[in-house]
C-alpha cells in the first residue's frame, strides 16, 4: 500500500508500527452547524482510506473526535468560540446545538455509507486530558502565561512547522498583525483559555490556571494519545488543517512525549463552490439534506466525490452531479440485472479476477479511485466476463467504493411519473396493436434518455449513460 506523505511530501510505501494493524485518528467535525458536503468530502475520503486498509489486510483502529468546545472562529485564537456564537445567534444551550448538530453529522455519514469510526470522543468529556498534557509541557518549560491564558511557545522547540514547510523567519517577518498582543512569537497559540474575551462563556471548567477552556488543538493531541497511544500510523483531515491545527498538534504532542508522534500525514483537497472553497463562513454552502431534497441520493454524492482523486480539487455543480446520478443509477440497474440472471460467484475466473486485482492495485496506489472506478465499468462492460463473476467481483469492488451496489433492485422503478405514464401508454398501444403510436413513444422516451426494454415482466426503462 502507497500513501502520500505531506510530512515528506512523497508517496510512501505505507509501513505500520505493529505488523498488521494500523492507528488512524481523523479530525471530525466542529458541531455548530450542519456539515457542508465539503466537509463530507473529506470524511468520505477518510472512509475510502480506511476499506482500502482494511482490503490490504490490515485490522484498522479509527478514531475520530467531535469538536463541542474551543474551535474558534479565527485560526490564530482569535474570535470568539464557534458553539457559543451560535449559541448567542439562536438562544440555544451549546449543549444542545453539540447534539442536535452531532446527530445530523452522523445522519449524513449514514447516508453516504460511511464506517463509524470504533473510538468517537467529544472533546468536552476529555478535558481532564487536555489539562495533564498542558501540565506535562509546562513541566518542560514549553509554556507560559499571559493576560491569563496559557500559550504554547513555539520558539521552545526547534522544528515548529515541519509539517507545512513553514520557516520561522518567514513566520516573523510575513505574520499578519496580531491581535493578541499577550503572544511572545505571533505563531504561539493558546493551550488554556482563562482571561476569555467572552464574558458569557458558558462552556468552563477548573484548572491550575484558573477557571476556563481549552484552546482547539490541544483537544486532538490529547483525544488521539488516549486512545491510540503516544506513537500511532496514520492522521487525517482536510488540507485546511496543515499550516495552523495540525502544525500545533505536532507542535505540543513531540514537545510532550519527545519523540515521533504521527508517522503518516494524509489530507483531503478541498471541494469548490466556483473557484473557492466550500466554507460555513462564506455562506454559500450545500449540505446532504438539500441534495436530497433536490431528489439525489446521498450515494450520487458519494460517486461523484469518488470520480475524483483525494488530492485534487473538486468543483461541486449540479451538472456534474448530475452525470454521477445517472452513472451510479446505470450501475444499479446492471447491478439489479445481473442479480435477477445470477447469484455472485465463489470463486470468479481470471478475466474477473484480473479485473479486481487492477482494482485493488489502483486504490492501493495512493487511493486511486477514479481509475479503479474505470476498471468497475470495464468489467461491467466487458462481456467475456460470466455474470457469477461479475456480480462477485463487483460486491468485492464495492467493499471499498461503499455504494451499497447488493442493495441494487431488479424492481426498481427507473423514470418519473411522467415517464412512467408514457411508458404505459406505449404498453397499451402495443396491446391495441396501435405500433405507429408505440413507436412514437419509445422515440419520445429515447429523446428522454432512455432505453425502451422489453422483458418478461413487461417493459421496463433504462437510463442511457
Ligand atoms: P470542521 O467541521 O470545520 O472542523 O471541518 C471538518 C473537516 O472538513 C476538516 O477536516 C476540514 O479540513 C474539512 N473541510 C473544510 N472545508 C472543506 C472543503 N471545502 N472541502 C473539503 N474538506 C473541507
Ligand atoms: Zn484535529
Amino acid at each position: 500500500m502507497k500513501l502520500y506523505n505531506t510530512m515528506s511530501r512523497r508517496v510512501e510505501e505505507f509501513v505500520p508500527i505493529v505488523p498488521g494493524k494500523v492507528s488512524m485518528y481523523c479530525c471530525g467535525p466542529t458541531v455548530y452547524n450542519y456539515a457542508h458536503i465539503g466537509n463530507l468530502r473529506t470524511f468520505i475520503f477518510e472512509d475510502v482510506l480506511k476499506r482500502t486498509l482494511m482490503r490490504a489486510g490490515y485490522s484498522v483502529l479509527h478514531a475520530m473526535n467531535i469538536t463541542d468546545v474551543g474551535h474558534l472562529t479565527g485560526d490564530g485564537d482569535d474570535g470568539e468560540d464557534k458553539m457559543e456564537k451560535r449559541s448567542r445567534e439562536t438562544g440555544k444551550s451549546v449543549w444542545d446545538i453539540a447534539e442536535f448538530y452531532t446527530k445530523a453529522f452522523f445522519r449524513d455519514e449514514d447516508a453516504l455509507n460511511i464506517i463509524r469510526p470504533d473510538i468517537i470522543c467529544k472533546a468536552t468529556d476529555h478535558i481532564q486530558e487536555m489539562i495533564a498534557l498542558i501540565k506535562r509541557l509546562e513541566e518542560k518549560g514549553h509554556t507560559y502565561i499571559a493576560g491569563g491564558n496559557v500559550y504554547f511557545s513555539i520558539d521552545s522547540i526547534d522544528d515548529y512547522g515541519k509539517l507545512a514547510g513553514l520557516r520561522l523567519d518567514d513566520l516573523r517577518s510575513g505574520a499578519r498583525i496580531e491581535v493578541d498582543s499577550n503572544k511572545r512569537n505571533p505563531k504561539d497559540f493558546v493551550l488554556w483559555f482563562t482571561n476569555s474575551k467572552f464574558a458569557n462563556q458558558a462552556m468552563t471548567w477548573d484548572s491550575p490556571w484558573g477557571r476556563g477552556y481549552p484552546g482547539w488543538h490541544i483537544e486532538c493531541s490529547a483525544m488521539s494519545m488516549k486512545y491510540l497511544g503516544e506513537h500511532f500510523d496514520i492522521h487525517c483531515g482536510g488540507i485546511d488543517a496543515i499550516p495552523v491545527h495540525h502544525t500545533n498538534e505536532i507542535a505540543q504532542s513531540e514537545a510532550a512525549t519527545g519523540h515521533t508522534w504521527v508517522n503518516y500525514w494524509c489530507h483531503g483537497e478541498f471541494l469548490l463552490m466556483g473557484d473557492a472553497k466550500m466554507s460555513k463562513s462564506s455562506g454559500g454552502f450545500v449540505t446532504l439534506p438539500v441534495l436530497e431534497e433536490k431528489g439525489y441520493d446521498a450515494l450520487d454524492y458519494r460517486y461523484f466525490c469518488l470520480t475524483g482523486h483525494y488530492r485534487s480539487q473538486l468543483r461541486f455543480s449540479y451538472e456534474a452531479l448530475d452525470g454521477a446520478r445517472s452513472a451510479r443509477r446505470s450501475l444499479m440497474e446492471k447491478i439489479a440485472a445481473l442479480k435477477a440472471e445470477t447469484c455472485p460467484a465463489e470463486k470468479v475466473g481470471d478475466a474477473a479476477k484480473e479485473y479486481m486485482d487492477s482494482f485493488d492495485a489502483a486504490m492501493e496506489n495512493d487511493l486511486g479511485a477514479p481509475e479503479a472506478v474505470a476498471r468497475l465499468w470495464q468489467m461491467m462492460k466487458d462481456s467475456s466476463v460470466p455474470a457469477a463473476d461479475k456480480l462477485a467481483a463487483a460486491y468485492h469492488m464495492d467493499g471499498i467504493l461503499g455504494l451499497r451496489l447488493d442493495k441494487a433492485e431488479a424492481e426498481e422503478k427507473i423514470g418519473s411519473e411522467d415517464d412512467l405514464r408514457l411508458l404505459d401508454e406505449r404498453t397499451a398501444a402495443k396491446k391495441a396493436k396501435d405500433y405507429a403510436r408505440a413507436d412514437e413513444i419509445r422515440a419520445e422516451l429515447e429523446r428522454r434518455g432512455y432505453i425502451v426494454k422489453d422483458t418478461p415482466q413487461g417493459a421496463v426503462l433504462q437510463r442511457r449513460v
